[in-house]
């Protein structure tokens, strides 16, 4: 007995990763596929930002606010700025996002969108059944980026808070986005502001802490303005935006959750645990579906990342979480030591044999060592990971 299923593709959740994909199928070449896209909110604003080094090109090119061709870490008596040909690090405002993937998602008729509908899914031998509201369809397949809580119980959050803030005098170089700043209070977790200038008179500037379960960290909003206080001279600015978010560092892996139903995004575990960025994991896996899709391909569930950055991950995740005092000494070092694109292709999984040997002579040795020996002993606890690509 076949089952007539009303879509060939479900994608349930609108956010980074529905979209992305919904995006990459809203194009001509995919238009004899029947798609359905179901999203529990009514209206979208800006809720985030994405950075990430652009290693690769995406659909969404044209929601680029800035990008910066330096990019810099700073502790006590330390500066390393760091850049290399023809890469750049780059901003893309979440509304901007949505707006470009939704012009692209409502200009091809085969793709059905439904809002305000909060969806669920079930898969039988034949098929998936997709819930939302009064409404019940079938689908071939379906890929679920509705979130889930799963994280490690005792892996470190990434917990930040951001302002999009404007000055009256212009302080901030343009030209260098700072990625980990250690010169704000460190106090039983790694801690640093994040700045990210799209003019000299305007910034993002987040306060972040890889916190330990249970750790509450001060007040955003005061330490952005100590920041800005001892950093710049600032004492008033205007807030144009606010973001905050709370990110697992240690994340759950999902390829499956059946034959037909595939996770994706973040609830797959996209989430790249030491650094917690997920848009380029992302990307590169919906450019993977699509592929996979407009070959023909029954899509493929996601790989695991390779043992080895699963290690080292872990490694600095366990540094960090017992020595969170060496966090300005150990990544200083990485981005000073490292020859920069070696650095980006191992934090956007795209590390060559070389680069793991490069990122591993960067750090210091002894810490680094003991940690991985301590791991060593306990080894069941190495973290499973999405891989790209
Ligand atoms: C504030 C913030 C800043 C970040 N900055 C960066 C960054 O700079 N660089 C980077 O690489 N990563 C960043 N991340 C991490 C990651 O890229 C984002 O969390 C990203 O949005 C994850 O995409 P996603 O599609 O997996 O989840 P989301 O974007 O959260 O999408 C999930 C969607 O599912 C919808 N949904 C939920 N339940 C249902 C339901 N029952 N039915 C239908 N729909 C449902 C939600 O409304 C949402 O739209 C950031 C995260 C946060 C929170």
């Amino acid at each position: 007995m076949t089952v007539r299923q009303d879509y060939d593709v479900a994608i349930l959740g609108a956010g980074l990763a529905g979209l992305s994909l919904a995006a990459r199928l809203a194009a001509t070449c995919f238009s004899s596929l029947r798609v359905l896209l179901v999203e529990s909110r009514v209206a979208y604003a800006r809720d985030r930002t994405w950075s990430y080094w652009a290693l690769d090109s995406h659909p969404f090119q044209a929601a680029v606010s800035a990008s910066w061709e330096r990019w810099a870490v700073a502790a006590d008596g330390i500066h390393v700025v760091c850049a290399a040909e023809d890469l750049r690090y780059e901003s893309i405002p979440s509304d901007a996002f949505y707006r470009l993937a939704f012009d692209m998602v409502r200009a091809a008729p085969h793709i059905d969108l439904h809002l305000g509908a909060s969806a669920i899914a079930v898969e039988d031998t034949s098929g998936v059944q997709v819930t939302f509201g009064s409404t019940s369809v079938r689908t071939a397949m379906a890929f679920d980026t509705r979130p889930t809580n799963r994280a490690r119980a005792h892996g470190l959050i990434q917990l930040f808070g951001g302002l999009e803030i404007e000055t009256d005098k212009p302080v901030f170089d343009a030209g260098t986005a700072m990625l980990m700043d250690f010169r704000c209070a460190q106090a039983g977790a790694a801690h640093f502001t994040y700045v990210l200038p799209s003019s000299n008179h305007r910034a993002l500037v987040e306060d972040t802490w890889f916190a330990p379960p249970g750790l509450h960290p001060p007040d955003h909003v005061t330490a952005i303005r100590s920041y800005m206080r001892s950093r710049y001279g600032v004492e008033r600015f205007a807030t144009l935006f606010e973001e905050q978010g709370a990110l697992p560092m240690d994340p759950v892996f999902r390829p499956r959750v059946g034959q037909r139903l595939l996770p994706l995004g973040v609830a797959g575990g996209a989430t790249r645990p030491s650094t917690g960025y997920a848009f380029h994991a992302i990307q590169s896996r919906c450019d993977d579906l699509a592929q996979d899709l407009l070959a023909g391909r029954w899509p493929r569930p996601a790989r695991a990342r390779p043992a080895l950055v699963r290690m080292m991950d872990r490694v600095l995740l366990d540094l960090l979480g017992r020595q969170p005092e060496l966090a300005p000494r150990i990544f200083a070092a990485l981005f000073k030591n490292c020859e920069p694109r070696a650095l980006v292709r191992f934090l956007n999984d795209s590390a060559r044999p070389t680069d793991f040997v490069a990122v591993a002579a960067a750090i210091p040795f002894a810490p680094t060592v003991t940690a991985a020996l301590r791991l060593a002993m306990r080894r069941k606890e190495w973290p499973n990971s999405i891989t790209v690509g």
